[in-house]
């Protein structure tokens, strides 16, 4: 084989960057204007040497990556990966199989069936609904949705494959006002529009209230009707109430879509599995794979209660595919044709870690969370507003002049300036708050002290 070398060094500097990565600043240490000089050149008319390339590609990016693999990376809601999902990710690429269908990888196909198979059982979802494994929630927003569309118009006489949308009946969505924006980017792309969306109100935490949802399907209790609940508010991490919610909208045969991108993790953990009560009786599901299971992006599940409506929203038959009985073919499931094996990582961070390993892994990042808020409390100045449900906590710092969304502001830049740890902040209920978020498998009551020391430097200099 040529080239063996770029793969050895590739696979050396790989693991020598995660090695480093405890004593490296968790920002990027370039400007974008430097990234921009270090990579930029023009269009290479000529080959240039594997390794060199691997080389420089190493060289030329470090400093512009973002510390997010390692225990300290408290931004957005992001996750690391375990390493053997990490190698079986490699694996993934060199074995270059197109999980499109059961025919081109035989493989990829009864791995994804398996990992489908394990992941309702992990998240106490009905053991008879269908999947499939996407690139993240945005698009298993989409293919929920899909199924959902099918569903509602076919009740109403109208094939949404065959004729579209131009003259179907109309479909309302009620969203609750803390949706994330990937639910609407879900709703436009499948034509159904923003405009359609109707916002359900939520309580103080980000829970939608039963009373507002209960008011909006009443408005028209006969139109075709989905409603997005969420698993999990990305600002406090609150849940939103699925057995009243469900048994409401079921009554006027509307669809309960839930968005768990990654509080649907909780159900793995005996300890806040409580959080999910009803959750089952919704109608479709989404996760991440490479948010707190700890997988690389790109990993996404969507599960919904109807096999019919989803197979039907995505299966197209194509005469020159070899259509193998008795197995399950990926694209009958989900928006892609060609695609990776994406389930290769999956099924190795399940079996890496095991029911229990996961159920540790949400438990500890949950305890860390709390223990990073009650630390960061004890800095004079600061004032916890979200106290976490599981993973994700709120914090601000006053100022004496009153301006506190500057100083706020201030100290997340100056905590990213110190490379110690990375925090970002977000706008919640008119106020600039830092957001904190832990799934990294990594983070532990060490991360969380070395982090609080960082902040509290950072918040009054020493
Ligand atoms: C991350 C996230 C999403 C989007 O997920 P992607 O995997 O980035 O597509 C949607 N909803 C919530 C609540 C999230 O946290």
């Amino acid at each position: 084989m040529g080239d063996r070398s770029a793969l050895e060094t590739a696979a050396a500097r790989a693991i020598a960057y995660l090695d480093e990565l405890d004593g490296t600043p968790v920002g990027p240490t370039v400007t974008s204007d430097e990234l921009r000089a270090r990579v930029q050149a023009p269009l290479p008319e000529d080959g240039t040497d594997a390794e060199r390339v691997i080389e420089d590609l190493v060289r030329d990016v470090t400093p512009g990556l973002m510390g997010s693999a390692g225990g300290r990376f408290f931004g957005w809601v992001m996750g690391g990966s375990v390493p053997t999902a990490v190698a079986a990710d490699w694996l993934t690429s060199a074995w270059d199989q197109n999980a499109a269908s059961y025919g081109p990888s035989p493989a990829a196909a009864i791995v994804e069936e398996v990992c489908g198979t394990w992941l309702k059982e992990l998240l106490g979802l009905p053991a008879d609904a269908s999947f499939a494994f996407v690139t993240g929630s945005q698009m298993a927003h989409v293919t929920a949705l899909a199924a959902a569309r099918n569903q509602l118009l076919e009740a109403r006489g109208w094939d949404v494959e065959a004729r579209g949308l131009i003259g179907a009946p109309p479909i309302r969505v009620l969203a609750s006002e803390k949706r994330h924006e990937t639910i609407v980017r879900a709703v436009r792309l499948l034509g159904i529009g923003r405009d359609a969306i109707e916002p359900v109100t939520c309580d103080e935490m980000g829970r939608v209230r039963p009373d507002a949802l209960a008011d909006a399907l009443d408005r028209a209790p006969d139109e075709a009707t989905i409603v997005c609940l969420q698993a999990g508010d990305i600002d406090t991490g609150a849940f939103d109430p699925f057995t009243e919610a469900c048994r409401l909208a079921h009554a006027v045969g509307a669809w309960v879509h839930v968005d768990g991108a990654f509080g649907l993790w909780a159900a793995a953990s005996p300890a806040h599995c409580h959080l999910l009560e009803g959750i089952e009786q919704a109608d479709s599901w989404v996760t991440d794979g490479h948010k707190w299971l700890n997988v690389p992006y790109d990993s996404g599940y969507v599960f919904t209660a109807h096999p019919a409506a989803h197979k039907a929203a995505f299966a197209e038959s194509a005469s020159y595919l070899t259509m193998v009985s008795g197995v399950r073919n990926e694209n009958e499931w989900g928006p892609e044709w060609s695609r990776r094996a994406r389930a290769f990582a999956t099924y190795a961070a399940i079996r890496a870690l095991g029911r229990r390993g996961i159920a540790e892994l949400v438990k500890r990042c949950c305890a860390s969370a709390e223990e990073l808020i009650t630390g960061i409390d004890e800095i004079p100045g600061a004032e916890v507003l979200a106290h976490p449900i599981i993973n994700q906590g709120l914090v601000r710092f006053l100022a004496d002049d009153g301006d506190h969304d500057r100083r706020t502001e201030a100290v997340a830049a100056r905590v990213q300036e110190d490379g110690t740890a990375w925090l970002g902040t977000t706008i919640w209920h008119g106020m600039r708050v830092i957001r904190v978020s832990v799934c990294n498998w990594q983070t532990d009551s060490n991360e969380v002290e070395r982090t609080v020391n960082a902040v509290r430097k950072a918040a009054t200099g020493t």
